[in-house]
């Protein structure tokens, strides 16, 4: 079936002995289930007899999430968990089970996890690299020569949307015996699957664009058969499992999130053409964008029209001051430190996603103090860009000259 169908139908309607079944997964609250004997819930708690015994090692509502999010992206077993970080920590456990405690990073991924790479894994004794991701030939000869154990990477990468060829490495830490873990979250399983390209464990932060209405916080892993078994005997033991009225509210999200997806991608296209005709505008980075440095594989790998609904853009002599005050003056388009939204956010990653880097980091990763990050929502484009228009005005003098509003028409208030 086409992803569409799967996110709409996978994981619900689980027959319930003897009672009508919800045409709906239910929320599931119990910490713990009891059984008709003794025998039925030791048979349970050895796994050789299906059943709940105790939520931490499975609950109803959590496992059909987890079975929605294995048929959108092709994976043998899923874990919902508490947050995108958790899903992240969770996966290096994961990978490096059974494996040299050596970690190979991008050195361009969300700030946090470049923070936990350097202030959790680091210090607990695990090896930790960083290297441009996009460098095929450099990756090649640090997998061939260093043996890491794990190799992290993000699908569009976090904030300048850098697109590395994950088939490519995924041949490359095959053949050295590393897993791979991708960060799926920019793309979603609707633009790139990665286990089919040969990952073996995809990570989300579902408090996006997969529960996409800001009232979530969760994230996903996504094993493929080989890691399956781990994922759950980890799991089992750490116990980093979402609640079930967050997986019941990301099932809900999750229903939408193609159509969501679609449009989000396509408001992306028109700002990000407008924004490159801006006079305020220093630079736009989008992955439509033919002088892209990795235009070849964007073609390869993502499909046509859908490139993401981020656009990052550098605002023209801006820095922190100017910056502040363009945000300042949005009034549709919300100030926020997340993405993936039916409403479209801006969000300053000096200040918010990459904040913990130190300057030097930021530079190196090339995050200037006038970069902004816009995740475009699902509202008319022409609301979006009336509203970048008017306070890229409201930003600078008149002696930049601003590129045309497009639409006039009334803004609607956000309540502050
Ligand atoms: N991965 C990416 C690419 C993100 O952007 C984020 C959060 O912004 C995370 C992981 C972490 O997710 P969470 O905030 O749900 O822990």
């Amino acid at each position: 079936m086409k992803i569409e169908t799967k996110a709409v139908h996978a994981g619900d309607r689980k027959r319930i002995p003897g009672q009508p079944t919800p045409v709906t997964t239910p929320i599931v609250t119990a910490s713990s289930f009891v059984h008709e004997s003794t025998a039925t819930l030791d048979r349970v708690m050895g796994n050789e007899e299906p059943g709940w015994s105790y939520s931490r090692y499975g609950n109803p509502t959590n496992a059909a999430l987890e079975e929605l999010l294995c048929e959108l992206e092709g994976g043998a077993a899923g874990l919902a968990c508490a947050s995108g970080m958790m899903a992240i920590e969770t996966a290096f456990m994961v990978a490096l089970t059974d494996r040299p405690k050596r970690i190979l990073a991008a050195s361009a991924l969300y700030g946090a996890t470049t923070s936990m790479l350097a202030k959790i894994m680091e210090p607990l004794g695990t090896e930790v690299a960083f290297l441009d991701i996009c460098d095929l030939p450099a990756v090649e000869r640090k997998v061939a020569e260093w043996k890491p154990g794990c190799v992290i990477l993000e699908t569009i990468s976090n904030p300048l949307l850098r697109v590395p060829a994950i088939d490519r490495i995924a041949r490359m830490t095959r053949a050295a015996g590393a897993a791979l873990v991708v960060d799926n979250t920019f793309a979603t399983p609707l633009l790139v699957r990665p286990l089919e390209l040969g990952a073996n464990l995809v990570v989300h932060s579902l408090t996006k664009f997969l529960a996409g209405h800001g009232d979530v916080l969760g994230g996903a892993i996504i094993a493929d058969a080989a890691h399956a078994e781990t994922l759950r005997g980890v799991s089992r033991i750490s116990g980093p499992v979402l609640g079930p009225f967050e997986s019941y509210l990301t099932m809900r999200g999750v229903k939408t999130f193609v159509l969501r997806m679609e449009r989000q991608c396509a408001n992306a296209r028109r700002v990000a053409q407008w924004l490159g005709a801006n006079a305020a505008v220093a630079r736009v980075h989008f992955p439509e964008d033919p002088a892209h440095p990795d235009a070849a594989i964007i073609a390869r790998l993502l499909p046509a029209g859908l490139y993401g609904a981020i656009v990052t853009f550098e605002l023209k002599d801006g820095g922190r001051e100017e910056v502040f005050r363009f945000m300042d003056a949005l009034r549709l388009v919300v100030r926020g430190t997340s993405m993936g939204d039916v409403h479209s956010l801006l969000l300053y990653p000096a200040m918010a996603s990459h904040r913990d880097l130190s300057p030097k980091q930021r530079e190196r990763q090339g995050i200037g103090d006038g970069l902004v990050r816009l995740c475009c929502g699902i509202e008319a484009a022409e609301d979006i860009i009336a509203d970048l228009g008017q306070a890229l005005e409201n930003c600078f003098t008149s002696e930049i000259a601003v590129g045309p509003v497009v639409n006039r028409r009334p803004i609607v208030n956000r309540p502050e």
